[in-house]
């Protein structure tokens, strides 16, 4: 038969290394939700039009979206971002704003897979709706600066642009679309016949000949209006008031059609520079509209987690054997009773990580599965320990030979407590999750 793989662009995330999976998500919901953002879970799948309206014309909408027909005739797709589902949300359910949320969940594009790039990713984001101030903006970029920090993350730089409103944005696209009328034979393949449709999609175009074509092309920042102008200068005021460093990029125009204003974008030095971003987001303050809802403002970012773990790889960070234990007892039972079976629930119910061994294997093999498991102390309950009523407590990180402490059953719990204490990393249920 067959032997089934994960699909192409997919990958199971196994333990040890989803230890790290499940660091990153607590170490990204604590400090969010520190910040006064609450947890919207939405469905993988929406109807088409969701992810249409916010990017008709990116690639990412246009060519790489899972779409579906359901048994009952719906056109649907699976969730290439997360933005869109936050605001199809906001305006079916129209919460009080401003509405700080936050979401971790996969993402789905049909590109083509290599290292760093996969057909389902992983984004951890938030989102504000509901006003335009700008030390909201401050804030978001502030988070994700927060949270690379917080895996150690040194290597992340910021980019940030403003790409201007309703006001400016037309009068600067004209300018453009003049630019670019002039030079489309210089464009690349695609952009020769389809710059026109959306003219800041080409200053985003990585080809050497676009880059090349757009070098002198006009810049947002010098048609700010009135409004956008002071706004980003305020956000730069704010990122420099709280110590985060940036770099000011006119061709940050990032790739989906609904952004206003403030963008960035965050990527790794770490990585190889086709796939060093680490995530990126900014303002869309039309999208609440265009999606059916009244005029709101809104902002937040998306960040890839896998990138930010194979980034934590290239700087030697959030290693896995760095991580602490998962378990602080290991029972072992040679004497073949109910030994293993009451003691580990006794010690899960008064709040200790234990785990066991089944099947009345050898002594030899179950000593093996202690070692293995990371377990700071076995228990070895043997027939001599049953008959005396007492068990032995083995230090795993003790030089070999050390001998083993037998304590009653009655003191064990405290017995054990007191032993981990002395090891403070390890102490506490899931300690590992909340440092
Ligand atoms: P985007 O919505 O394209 O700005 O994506 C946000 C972040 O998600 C990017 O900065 C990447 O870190 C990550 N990302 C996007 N697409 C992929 C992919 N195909 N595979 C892995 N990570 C991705």
């Amino acid at each position: 038969m067959a032997e089934f793989r994960t699909p192409i662009g997919t990958r199971d995330i196994l333990p040890p290394e989803s230890a790290r999976w499940e660091l990153l998500l607590a170490r990204f919901a604590r400090i969010v939700e520190a910040a006064g953002y609450g947890l919207v879970i939405s469905p993988m799948f929406e109807d088409v039009e969701v992810f249409q309206r916010v990017g008709e014309s990116t690639d990412v909408v246009r060519k790489e979206m899972y779409q579906f027909t359901d048994k009952g005739g719906r056109e649907l797709a699976l969730r290439p971002e997360g933005t869109a589902s936050i605001v199809r949300a906001f305006v079916q359910h129209r919460p009080p704003t401003p509405w700080k949320t936050w979401y971790a969940a996969p993402s789905f594009r049909y590109e083509r897979a290599q290292a760093g790039r996969y057909r389902q990713h992983h984004q951890g984001g938030i989102e504000v709706l509901g006003t335009d101030d700008p030390d909201v903006d401050v804030e978001v970029i502030a988070l994700a600066w927060e949270f690379f920090a917080s895996v150690g993350l040194r290597l992340v730089t910021l980019k940030v642009n403003s790409l201007g409103d309703a006001t400016c944005r037309p009068v600067y696209r004209e300018a453009l679309r003049a630019f670019l009328e002039a030079r489309q034979d210089q464009l690349c393949d695609e952009h020769r016949t389809r710059w026109e449709e959306n003219p800041l999609r080409v200053l985003d175009c990585k080809k050497p000949e676009c880059v090349a074509a757009t070098a002198d092309a006009p810049h947002q920042l010098d048609f700010l209006c009135d409004a956008c102008a002071p706004h980003f200068a305020r956000v730069k005021d704010g990122l420099a008031a709280l110590g985060i460093p940036y770099v000011v990029d006119a061709r940050l125009v990032r790739g989906l059609d609904y952004y206003t204003r403030t963008t960035f974008e965050f990527a790794s030095r770490a990585l190889e520079s086709a796939q060093n971003a680490l995530g990126g987001g900014g303002r869309y303050d039309g999208l609440v509209e265009e999606m059916g809802g009244p005029p709101t403002p809104g902002i937040g970012f998306g960040i890839g987690l896998d990138r930010t773990l194979l980034a934590c790889n290239d700087e030697g960070v959030m290693r896995i054997e760095d991580l602490s234990p998962r378990l602080d007892v290991f029972v072992v039972d040679f004497a073949g009773g109910d030994g293993a079976r009451d003691i580990t629930f006794r010690l899960r119910s008064a709040g200790l990580r234990a785990d066991r061994a089944f099947g009345g294997r050898s002594p030899k093999s179950q000593l093996k599965s202690a070692d293995r498991s990371g377990a700071r102390l076995a228990l070895i309950i043997g027939p001599d320990e049953v008959a005396a009523g007492q068990v032995a407590i083995k230090d795993l990180r003790a030089e070999p030979g050390t001998p083993q402490h037998v304590v009653a059953r009655d003191a064990l719990i405290d017995e054990i407590r007191r032993r981990l204490v002395s090891d403070a990393s390890t102490v506490g249920p899931v300690s590992n999750l909340e440092s």
